[in-house]
């Protein structure tokens, strides 16, 4: 079955003003819906990687045959990471982690405000294209990580919990070159309640 671009649970111009509609229509409607259709374009047909996820595919990258793992990586990456990003906003959001990720998170960084410098300053140093994300590592402890391009932490072995965009495209519309307002801005959206959920699947 080829991988689905989701429908967003929310309207595009719901998580206005932090997340402008005409960015988020693009974002969903064209690089994101882009990167799904080059994914299974790149694995149809060839027995072997089109009856495995995409999220197997790149835990397992290396195993993937070298004409198609770029590909892989890139809009596989692409159509994961996206579904996620969407996965983890939302309106009427924001405000202090729940839960047992709120736990977590004053164990591993002290207290909320601990996580949030080292977040920002993952997606603020990312240079170039690419995402900041919260994870879950291999020995179960919250770590924050960045990767480049479409790469996802999944390739690490490590279990993505929470994720901001930081491509130009996520915000240049509304925000120009002002990564750090962006920044800022996201926290407005975090669905903490789906983080929470996707913390404690890894448990
Ligand atoms: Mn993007």
């Amino acid at each position: 079955m080829p991988y689905q671009l989701p429908q967003l649970a929310y309207a595009y111009d719901a998580l206005e003003p932090f997340l402008d509609a005409r960015t988020l229509e693009i974002h969903h409607g064209k690089h994101h819906k882009t990167y799904v259709e080059r994914f299974n374009a790149a694995i149809a047909g060839k027995p072997g990687l089109e009856d495995r996820t995409a999220e197997d595919l790149l835990a397992a990258i290396d195993s993937v045959p070298d004409e198609v793992r770029s590909a892989v990586r890139n809009n596989g990456g692409g159509a994961v990471n996206h579904t996620l990003y969407w996965a983890v906003i939302g309106p009427k959001a924001g405000g202090e982690p729940v839960g047992a990720v709120a736990d977590a998170i004053k164990a591993d960084f002290g207290s909320f405000a601990g996580f949030k410098a080292k977040f920002s300053e993952a997606a603020l140093t990312q240079f170039g294209s690419g995402w900041a994300w919260l994870v879950v590592n291999a020995l179960g402890r919250l770590a924050i990580v960045k990767t480049a391009n479409q790469d996802t932490p999944l390739s690490l072995g490590q279990k993505p919990i929470l994720v901001i965009d930081v491509w130009e495209h996520a915000y240049y519309l509304n925000y120009q070159n002002r990564r750090a307002d962006y920044i800022e801005a996201f926290y407005h959206v975090i669905n903490w309640t789906a983080v929470n959920r996707f913390y404690s699947a890894t448990k």
